[in-house]
């Protein structure tokens, strides 16, 4: 049966880095999408697309809506999400303090499940669709993820962090449990439906020399493994890091001793890199997921946006809950284009949109699956309300142009903008006023 989508369709066709912005997407005012078996099969104006209907067709009218492809989170943490909004401290502190008790509630299954439940209606209520996500150093974490997200048909990635060192006992693995653990994982959900494996190393102030060494054996399991960790998020864990790795010439390069800057890998944060490492992060092909929310909150520092595109290294949102303060994506570009004002950079509306759709499909190389409207992608899509609030409704009576409303949408919008999620063509979330 075929379901078919009323409304102002935009998607990105091009790189709007790379190409003239203003080419780098299609707009559809009064449009449609033709969805057939959960994928894409049509994207045009509804009076050119309308008459292909036929008469058992589903239509879903969002006429006066914004319709865009769901929002894409490269990095946060599921079991992190009753650690948000805790005060006053940096990162290594925040960890030890709020992070790490929160994480050791896992070994409880009843409070995983009903945080990972939680956690991914509360994606779907934000019009995100697809996520990169880490567990805990518990297996049944990951485990639990996994089978939420399999209940949801969502296309989301996980692994079990893997930590051997630098934090309470009750959250250590070691290097053979880590991968034994992960390794069980691999086989039970890598691929399964439209789930893909993240191996976890936290990062390297937790993972001693033997765990990143298992972690890169990992990596050589299974064709379309993932690898995510942090990098460079704040100045005490560099030095922390230096003195860990007395050997190694910068924090990245800890990492790519073990052979882990590679594709498919993600750095979260990256905030205070030297040059070099951009050079290196975009030779591998490896991505760096930049996280503004956290940034702030946590204190730790303004990213470099344009050294990083300046290198083209491949880049996607991140909204870091818990460290993260907010579950939308809009939200995250608002603060993105805060920070970016701070460093005298600056973050375009449709760049912004790019970097939460086909851009953060592309830093996870799933951009053949998701991201765009392409036909025969994952009709995963989210439908925006440009007038959520009568704060929001009376800037947008001022506004003559589509990337000024997309503006005021990053500036203002939030979860209240978000009127529905579909997932593969089904209609997975709904506002209700
Ligand atoms: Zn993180």
């Amino acid at each position: 049966m075929s379901v078919a989508i009323r409304g102002d369709i935009i998607h990105f066709t091009a790189n709007p880095f790379t190409t003239n912005e203003e080419q780098s997407l299609q707009i559809f005012e009064s449009g449609m999408l033709i969805i057939e078996e959960g994928r894409i099969r049509q994207v045009g104006f509804a009076s050119d697309l309308e008459h292909l209907l036929p008469p058992d067709n589903v239509v879903h009218d969002y006429s006066g809506h914004l319709i865009l492809p769901g929002f894409i989170d490269t990095h946060l943490h599921y079991p992190q999400t009753d650690v948000i909004a805790s005060y006053g401290k940096q990162l290594l502190e925040w960890l030890q303090t709020y992070t790490f008790p929160c994480e050791g509630r896992f070994d409880d299954p009843e409070y995983a499940e009903n945080v990972a439940d939680f956690f991914l209606d509360e994606l779907l209520r934000n019009g995100t669709t697809t996520a990169q996500v880490m567990s805990t150093s518990h297996q049944q974490s990951a485990e639990l993820f996994f089978q939420k997200s399999l209940a949801r048909n969502l296309r989301m990635i996980t692994g079990k962090t893997m930590m051997d060192r630098n934090a309470p006992d009750y959250l250590l693995d070691t290097p053979d449990s880590g991968y034994e653990q992960s390794l069980e994982l691999i086989e039970r959900w890598h691929g399964r439906n439209r789930l893909s494996y993240a191996v976890s190393p936290r990062f390297a102030v937790t993972s001693g020399e033997e765990q990143l060494k298992r972690t890169a054996e990992l990596m050589e399991f299974r064709p379309g493994l993932y690898l995510q960790t942090h990098l460079s998020e704040n100045r005490d864990e560099i030095k922390l890091v230096a003195e860990l790795f007395p050997w190694s010439k910068n924090y990245l390069d800890v990492y790519d001793h073990f052979g882990l800057v590679r594709e498919r890998a993600t750095f979260a944060h990256s905030i205070h890199l030297p040059e070099e490492n951009y050079r290196l992060l975009s030779e591998k092909d490896a991505a760096i997921s930049f996280c503004p929310t956290s940034n702030l909150f946590i204190g730790s520092g303004l990213f470099d946006f344009d050294s990083t595109i300046r290198h083209n290294v491949s880049l996607g949102m991140g909204t870091d809950i818990g460290g993260g303060t907010s579950f939308s994506m809009l939200k995250t570009l608002g603060e993105a284009y805060k920070v970016l004002q701070l460093r005298e950079q600056t973050l375009s509306p449709l760049k912004a949109f790019y970097l939460v759709t086909l851009g953060g499909a592309e830093a996870l190389c799933l951009d053949d699956k998701i991201g765009s409207f392409q036909p025969g992608k994952e009709a995963d899509f989210v439908v925006l309300n440009t007038n959520a609030t009568p704060l929001i409704q009376r800037r947008m009576e001022m506004s003559d142009s589509l990337i000024d409303k997309l503006f005021i949408l990053m500036t203002m919008g939030d979860d209240r903008s978000i009127e529905a999620t579909f997932i593969m063509g089904n209609r997975q979330y709904e506002k209700t006023s």
